[in-house]
């Protein structure tokens, strides 16, 4: 059932066994995975079934380095979906050495493996409709493909691993009538939860507070309490809630909003290949679009001491008409009509000068060929198409690429999100965000380059030439990479070093969880929100088990104040 907090009288009280607040890709998946459980589920979502000014201007916030991070209400959608209504669907598990303690990476290891993860991976891919949950050329497909890199036979890196891709799936769109249809769950829009309630003693989660943006509030006592606001709303929530615990919930020893990551990612150099080259995506039997990537392998991260970095072969940048290409200089020309988190990594804001953009013009006009089929191919296998092709690949008649690279960053307590002196119509403390890079970052990168130019040298299938010195330049030129907010909530088995627990149970309060990227020790090379559904998979099987445990004096009861 979908309800509206509109509809609820002020002061009205909710009750359940689980209180799921956010119906992004995480808390919708652990909504999906109750029903029929036999509990009564409530999940309470701050926005609507569409976008409304007034409730993402909530999501605003102070970024200390706006050089290095977006405006907090960009790459954040607060409405039913979450940020699924504009997620790129790039879908790949993390690796088993994500969770391993490595000498090499500070503040590394989780207190959880893989193997804790992967029966939840194909049920996850499910949901993102990835198709199945197989991750190598080899399994994926029956018929040999042609090799990415022909000759690329290398010790170091391997190239048969893929990344697929969902339709990209809008969870609140895709899961709507299924929301509608459930009897075990009511999903309330428009209640946005302001306050999470303790006991005196710090130890249960007695009520929540929701508002809407008209003033109505409403109360929500639940047996078992998730979080899945995203990987900063969470951490901004918990921080925000001080009526017991004076530095906010689960903050006692001043973890809470530190340890965040996003990715570091850029576009670099110029290979030079001898023969053709496989750039394109591969299609699964069932529809899915999957692309190989150039991985270092496990064993060679922990020889070189890499982090875990994956790259792509990638066009050139599209600001410089130098590369004659009418597709991307038509690309950059309509750059105002492709959306900021998108544009952002295209063209970059770039404003170009006349001159450039009439070399660019005429690229379109000497190219248009090229130009003409590709409107054809945006037409019909994106806009038009249920599954849409997932970027653009521009085939080099030269043999000529760039590299785009995709790292895990360290974790660092110094990058980190606290409460700003600023409030939102709501009253609740706005997020400022001080994100950032390492020294570590910067050398792990430029390894992994390293090692990659002379892999390509010594297999003889071309030449990789980039400027070493750019490497930290070209890894920050836009920042963190925008839409992954992982860290500030992070997992562990002590208190004094973590946030939750290996169940994802807040340290010291039975019955407080947390679900999402946030609570991701590492980042790994690989997008967050396979993996963040799969763990909150697992934690709505762990609820589903705990459903006897009660904890006392648990009010049921439901109504108005009278
Ligand atoms: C442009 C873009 C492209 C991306 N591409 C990819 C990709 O290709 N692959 C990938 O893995 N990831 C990608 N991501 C990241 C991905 O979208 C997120 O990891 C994922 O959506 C996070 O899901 P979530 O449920 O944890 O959080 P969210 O999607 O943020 O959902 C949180 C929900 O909680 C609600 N909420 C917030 N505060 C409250 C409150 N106080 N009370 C009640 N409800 C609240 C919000 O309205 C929202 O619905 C991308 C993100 C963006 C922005």
């Amino acid at each position: 059932m979908i309800i509206d907090a509109f509809d609820l009288p002020e002061g009205h009280v909710l009750a359940a066994d689980v209180c799921i607040v956010g119906g992004g890709a995480v808390g919708l998946s652990m909504a999906l995975h109750l029903i029929g459980s036999g509990l009564d589920v409530l999940l309470l979502e701050a926005g609507g079934l569409d976008v409304e000014t007034d409730t993402q201007a909530l999501y605003r916030g102070e970024v200390a380095d706006e050089t290095m991070h977006s405006p907090l209400d960009r790459y954040r959608e607060r409405r039913l979906g979450g940020s699924t209504t504009t997620w790129g669907g790039r879908s790949m598990p993390f690796d088993p050495i994500d969770f391993e303690v490595r000498d090499y990476m500070p503040h590394s290891g989780w207190p959880i493996g893989r193997e804790d993860l992967d029966p939840y991976f194909p049920e996850a891919n499910r949901l993102c409709e990835a198709g199945r949950f197989l991750y190598t050329v080899e399994e994926a497909f029956d018929t040999p493909r042609q090799p990415m890199m022909p000759g690329f036979d290398s010790a170091i890196f391997t190239t048969n691993t893929l990344e697929r891709f969902s339709c990209p799936t809008d969870f609140g769109r895709r899961y709507r009538h299924k929301l509608e249809a459930a009897r075990n769950l009511r999903v309330i829009l428009h209640a946005n939860v302001t306050a999470v309630g303790l006991n005196p003693e710090a130890t249960v989660v007695e009520r929540l507070t929701a508002r809407t943006l008209k003033g109505r509030q409403i109360g929500i006592r639940a047996r078992q309490v998730v979080l899945a606001n995203g990987g900063l709303e969470s951490t901004r929530l918990l921080l925000a809630s001080r009526d017991v615990m004076d530095k906010g919930i689960g903050n006692g020893h001043d973890i809470l909003g530190r340890y965040y990551m996003c990715h570091v990612a850029g576009t670099i150099g110029a290979i030079q290949f001898n023969r053709p080259v496989w750039n394109g995506y591969d299609i699964a039997d069932e529809g899915t679009y999957c692309r190989r990537r150039i991985a270092i392998r496990p064993d060679m991260q922990r020889r070189h001491r890499t982090g875990n970095i994956i790259a792509r072969l990638h066009h050139p940048r599209i600001t410089d008409p130098g590369h004659g290409s009418g597709v991307l200089s038509m690309l950059y020309l309509a750059r105002m009509f492709i959306p900021y988190e998108y544009g952002k990594r295209l063209h970059g804001g770039v404003k170009l000068g006349l001159g450039t953009q009439v070399r660019h013009a005429v690229n379109v006009v000497l190219d248009s060929p090229n130009t003409i089929g590709f409107l054809w191919h945006l037409l019909r296998d994106r806009r038009l198409a249920e599954r849409k092709f997932p970027s653009i690949i521009v085939r080099s008649k030269r043999h000529l690429h760039s590299l785009d690279f995709h790292a895990e960053q360290e974790p660092n307590p110094e990058s980190r999100v606290t409460l700003s002196d600023q409030r939102d119509a709501l009253g609740l403390p706005r997020l400022r965000v001080d994100w950032r890079y390492t020294r570590g970052d910067v050398e792990s990168v430029s390894r992994f380059l390293e090692l990659l130019a002379g892999e390509i040298a010594a297999t003889g299938v071309g030449r990789f030439e980039y400027d070493p010195e750019t490497v930290e330049r070209e890894m920050t030129r836009y920042g963190a990479y925008g839409g992954h907010h992982i860290g500030t909530a992070r997992m562990g088995v002590s208190p004094r070093t973590s946030v939750v627990d290996p169940d994802c149970r807040v340290h010291g309060i039975a019955n407080l969880y947390l679900a999402g990227p946030a609570v991701f020790p590492t980042s790994s090379q690989a997008n967050p929100t396979l993996t963040a559904i799969a763990l909150s998979l697992r934690l709505a099987a762990h609820l589903r088990r705990r459903a006897s445990a009660r904890p006392a004096g648990f009010d049921a009861t439901e109504g108005s104040p009278s």
